[in-house]
């Protein structure tokens, strides 16, 4: 068994935001600028469920409610396009975790794998605004208002507390998610930009692992 440093640079990134707060196009652009990969547990969960994988299948009913995915299957999907990314200089991760508990058990992984979650960044935007987006998003879809406000209830009483989770730990960046697209990715990049040249941000997380 030999211990060696895993990529000291690597960088991972957390998107945290109610639905519609616009995660996955701030993710993208994050992605593109420090030239990591995107990784959205949404986007995978929906291409099983195009393609009626087993894990497509079992998880289908849960989406279209709103409702969420078992941790177990939701880790046992992430953990390698995770760890390989965390190889190929890190990731932004869009919809994960979800909970404290998959933070928690994502934290758990990560010292024994030697790949710690380093900062989390919040984008903030009014309900009506997001009730706006998602109805807007939602024509020609499935969406009804109704899963929509069931979604928006599910992250206030599942996904907020991870707010406080982070920012006890001194993680966490706040975006103001309401102002035009540019402006928000701006934003975002400048305090990661700054965030990242603090030491803790790179000693914050063990830095070896097992191979
Ligand atoms: P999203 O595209 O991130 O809004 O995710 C769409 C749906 O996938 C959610 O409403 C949940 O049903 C499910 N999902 C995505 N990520 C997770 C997660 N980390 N834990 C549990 N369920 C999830």
């Amino acid at each position: 068994m030999t211990v060696q440093p895993v990529t000291p640079r690597a960088k991972r990134i957390l998107m945290v935001g109610a639905p519609g707060a616009g995660k996955g196009t701030q993710a993208d652009a994050i992605a593109k600028q420090f030239g990591i990969a995107h990784i959205a547990s949404g986007d995978i969960l929906r291409r099983h469920i195009a393609e009626g994988t087993t894990i497509g299948r079992t998880v289908e009913d849960i989406v279209n409610k709103g409702e969420l995915v078992p941790d177990a299957i939701i880790m046992d999907m992430l953990r390698k396009p995770v760890m390989s990314a965390s190889d190929t200089g890190g990731y932004v991760l869009d919809g994960f975790p979800r909970t404290v508990e998959q933070a928690e058990a994502a934290y758990r992984t990560a010292g024994t794998l030697g790949v710690g979650v380093q900062i989390a960044v919040h984008l903030e935007v009014p309900e009506e605004e997001l009730i706006r987006r998602l109805l807007a998003r939602a024509r020609g879809a499935d969406d009804t208002e109704d899963v929509i406000r069931h979604r928006l209830k599910v992250y206030e009483e599942k996904t907020r507390p991870l707010l406080d989770y982070y920012a006890q730990r001194e993680l966490l960046i706040q975006v103001n998610g309401a102002r035009p697209v540019a402006e928000v990715t701006w934003s975002i990049v400048v305090q990661l930009q700054r965030a990242f040249k603090r030491p803790s941000a790179t000693h914050a997380t063990p830095q070896t692992r097992v191979a």
